[in-house]
């Protein structure tokens, strides 16, 4: 019998075999002109998937936080106004590390769990204060709750912040035009739906952000984090000249390389519709099997994943069993929910029969708790969303 179970978590999720393929190449110098030009490569498609022709991209070893520390690191002095939309466990994370680089934070919370910040009350904190940067977290993974960041970018811009997206969770899953929303510095890591196993902290930098850092008063207070030290390696590697300041994971950059092909490949609005249509899916077999989503509206609910509350006399000790019928899932993450809820990601290479496959798994583990299910209500929902909706 098979050993492998379905990982249906957000992130580390799926990865394709040609990813997966790809590190398993025999490792070379990152010097090595083969190694350059899968690099350069990589540097010029990100462009394209971030929606930011205009954009700087980076791509360093590290993870999703990596990534979140460098841009405070890079665009925050102390002292800074910095503003929170806070839709979650990663947006407090985000306060809080910009308050490690000096920012003085004030965070505009959504009125409850699963609940998104109005865009009133964040244009009226905006006008009372003089806010140098604002993040949004796209979609936050501890509650899958997914902000209109083209709404909320428009006010940080109209009102002169810089505009930091954390799309660790969004990214290459969610629509996203950098540029065209004005996005000033938007990230991700490589193991969410850019479909790279985890390793890689992945950054575009807009102008303004360019701009922001050329003109800082005082230096970077983190010497790997320092953009004065990665612009230049990024440069190069585009240009196709050899540089070093830090290895970069060879393997995982070709990984990238390859994954970035296939996204591209697919095209983005096809992705995106695709991660729109099973989720979809999956969110009317829930809502069929009698689960209650912890977004509290549909238009702010992620594609890319799903979080479900228990049912009534079901707990944490079903993930054992869904993992039983061989789908793997993430228990809760925000902690004034984390023991009621669980998380099931649907991103990157997923597919129909992935979903089919998560929702029988969670049926079946259903059928053994007080939970009142109609055994098939799940499957026939999934079926018929999947059926009325063709790709
Ligand atoms: C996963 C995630 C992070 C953190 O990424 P790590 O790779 O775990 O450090 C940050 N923000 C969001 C929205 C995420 O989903």
């Amino acid at each position: 019998m098979k050993q492998r179970k379905l990982l249906m978590i957000p992130g580390p999720i799926e990865f394709t075999p040609e990813v997966m393929a790809s590190m398993a190449l025999p490792t070379t110098s990152h010097v090595a002109p083969n190694f350059i030009e899968v690099f350069g490569q990589a540097i010029e498609r990100l462009r394209t998937v971030f929606g930011s022709p205009s954009g700087q991209p980076f791509v360093v070893a590290g993870s999703g936080t990596l990534a979140m520390d460098m841009a405070a690191a890079n665009l925050v002095e102390r002292g800074d106004a910095a503003l929170v939309v806070n839709t979650g466990y990663f947006s407090d994370r985000f306060g809080a590390i910009l308050e490690r680089y000096g920012a003085s934070v004030t965070h505009v919370r959504a009125p409850a769990v699963g609940d998104v910040p109005g865009l009133d009350e964040v244009e009226r904190t905006l006008k009372a204060g003089s806010y140098k940067v604002m993040t949004i977290t796209h979609v936050d993974t501890s509650t899958a709750v997914r902000v209109d960041v083209r709404a909320m970018a428009a006010l940080g811009r109209a009102h002169g912040a810089l505009v930091i997206v954390d799309g660790v969770c969004s990214v290459a899953g969610e629509a996203l035009l950098q540029d065209e929303w004005g996005i000033d510095l938007a990230l991700t890591a490589s193991q969410k739906a850019l479909g790279v196993p985890p390793g890689l902290a992945v950054l575009v930098a807009g102008q303004r952000a360019l701009e922001r850092f050329h003109s800082r008063k005082t230096p970077v207070g983190s010497y790997y984090s320092d953009w004065s030290e990665w612009l230049p390696i990024m440069k190069a590697y585009e240009q196709r000249k050899p540089s070093y300041f830090g290895t970069p994971p060879v393997n995982l950059v070709w990984a990238l390389d390859v994954s970035l092909g296939q996204i591209i490949e697919e095209g983005m609005i096809r992705r995106v519709d695709r991660h729109r249509r099973l989720s979809a899916a999956f969110k009317d077999a829930a809502s069929a099997m009698g689960f209650r989503q912890v977004p509290t509206g549909p238009l702010h609910a992620a594609d890319t994943l799903t979080a479900l509350y228990y049912p009534e006399g079901v707990d944490a000790g079903i993930l054992g069993r869904i993992g039983q019928f061989g789908v793997i899932v993430a228990g809760g993450l925000h902690p004034e929910i984390r023991a009621r809820y669980f998380r099931v990601g649907h991103m990157g290479a997923v597919n129909e029969s992935d979903i089919l496959t998560v929702v029988g798994a969670l049926e079946s583990a259903l059928s053994s708790t007080p939970a009142k299910t109609e055994p098939g209500s799940g499957l026939h929902a999934c079926a018929r969303s999947l059926n009325e909706q063709p790709s």
